[in-house]
């Protein structure tokens, strides 16, 4: 049943709706449409010059309509009188298919063609910074190996219970919270779910832990690698192939290593097969790839991936199988799309599926000491340009995604890169004024 998000609001004293829907490089927009008004956009969409924001339109185009999705409300924890509700680009009474929330559901789509779905649970890392960004926010976070620091932890106790109480009133199932490997960085771990709940979800949380920060005085950045020498956030992806229904998990049946069936064995020989390709939408930025390909950090580790390689309960490879029943996908970082990063491991997945993908053996080797013995292993994209060649190269992949997002995506991203270098960089001249 339909929720009316008119009477949604009379009933849980919501004052307005921030209708939202989330750009190609991940920016959330949103309008905030008072209860009074909602009716009528909860049928016809709240109205955006789509060319204001990081979609390929011109100013010339039509007014987008965002039509909000009522089953994904979610009132704001800590301002209970707003309401989040996540919307889909309708343009001209169709579809806007590059619009990423409209790219997982295509995606969602082709799974059930194939009688399946698929559920996966994101780890989102964050630092907690000064209000500028400058600097981590606890001068006192300096350990060598900060990871589940207790009494660093503790001094954040208030930002990150105050994240965790939210999480657990909306019933996200928050089971843990940690300070993560780099001095500044936590991590907070829910339950998976359906791949479009659980992309609802990680947009919400990003926008959750920036809002909870600022409200005590500090900066959340998700950003790949904020601090030069630090451990990146990654945005680590688990996923399992279930039934249409998603009743049965479909992954492991014990037929082929680690007990994939042969559904979770093509699945994931699509991810290998495309990887360099997805890193272009795991990786997003300029910055991701400072995560990847990374010198060792300070800790001792990145836990970061630089080559296509995968194995069991290794944290070294850019895919570990922790155990039966679905695989962790490393490669992602905070700077991916919530949306489009569930939508690109999809469709690798099911064109694996479709074309019988093969993984290779799994590799058990330490990969950050004996990484270089490793000969027959793609490297990961060294740089942006780098993987949107290797995504623009990759036709399946692209057809996969969608001929028009792909051209969109490549549109926008090659631009970005073009302005990116030329920037004149403080580097140049340091390093050629006196050439
Ligand atoms: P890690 O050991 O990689 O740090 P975490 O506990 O931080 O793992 O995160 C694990 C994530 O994987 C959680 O979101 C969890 O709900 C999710 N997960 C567990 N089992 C499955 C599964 N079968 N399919 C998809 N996601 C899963
Ligand atoms: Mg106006
Ligand atoms: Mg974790
Ligand atoms: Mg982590
Ligand atoms: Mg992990």
């Amino acid at each position: 049943m339909t929720i009316d998000l008119e009477d949604w609001a009379r009933e849980k004293g919501v004052k307005y709706f921030m209708v939202s829907f989330t750009d190609l490089f991940g920016a959330q927009r949103a309008k905030l449409v008072p209860a009074q008004a909602i009716a009528e956009m909860q049928g016809e969409g709240a109205g955006f010059a789509g060319f204001a924001t990081w979609l390929d339109l011109t100013p010339a185009h039509p007014d987008m309509l965002a039509v909000p999705d009522p089953s994904a409300v979610t009132q704001l924890p800590w301002k209970p009188e707003v309401a989040w509700v996540p919307a889909n680009c309708v343009m001209e009474g169709a579809p806007v298919d590059h619009a990423p929330r409209n790219v997982l559901i295509r995606q969602v789509e082709a799974a059930r063609s194939m009688g399946l779905s698929v559920k996966s649970g994101i780890e989102a890392e964050f630092f907690l910074m000064t209000p500028d960004g400058a600097a981590i926010s606890d001068e006192y976070d300096t350990a060598e190996k900060p990871c589940y620091d207790q009494q660093a932890v503790m001094r954040r106790y208030d930002v990150i219970a105050e994240i965790g109480d939210y999480m657990l009133e909306m019933g996200w199932g928050l089971y843990q919270a940690d300070h993560e490997d780099a001095n500044g960085q936590f991590e907070m771990n829910w339950d998976f779910d359906d791949v479009l709940v659980t992309a609802d979800r990680h947009s919400f949380f990003k926008f959750m832990v920036k809002s909870v920060a600022e409200k005590h005085g500090l900066r959340a950045t998700f950003m790949p690698k904020p601090v030069k020498g630090l451990t990146g956030n990654g945005a680590h992806a688990h996923v399992s192939v279930w039934d249409a229904d998603g009743k049965t998990n479909l992954f492991t049946d014990g037929t082929h290593d680690l007990g994939m069936s042969d559904t979770g064995w093509h699945f994931l020989g699509g991810i290998m097969k495309h990887a360099s390709a997805l890193a272009a939408i795991t990786n997003p930025t300029v910055n991701s790839y400072k995560r990847i390909n990374a010198p060792r950090t300070s800790s001792g580790a990145t836990w970061a991936p630089n080559s296509v390689t995968w194995t069991g309960n290794n944290r070294t490879h850019m895919v570990r199988v922790p155990g039966p029943g679905r695989f962790e996908l490393r490669l992602p970082d905070g700077a991916a799309n919530p949306y489009l990063m569930q939508a690109v491991m999809i469709a690798a997945g099911l064109s694996g599926i479709a074309t019988k993908a093969d993984p290779g053996k799994r590799l058990d080797i330490d990969m950050y000491q004996n990484g270089h013995t490793v000969t027959d292993a793609p490297r990961l994209p060294l740089n942006l340009l780098d993987a949107l060649r290797a995504y623009d190269a990759d036709t399946a992949l692209k057809d996969a995604m969608g001929t028009e997002f792909s051209a969109a995506f490549m549109k926008l991203k090659h631009d970005e890169w073009n302005s990116f270098v030329s920037h004149f960089s403080r580097w140049e001249r340091e390093n050629t004024l006196d050439i």
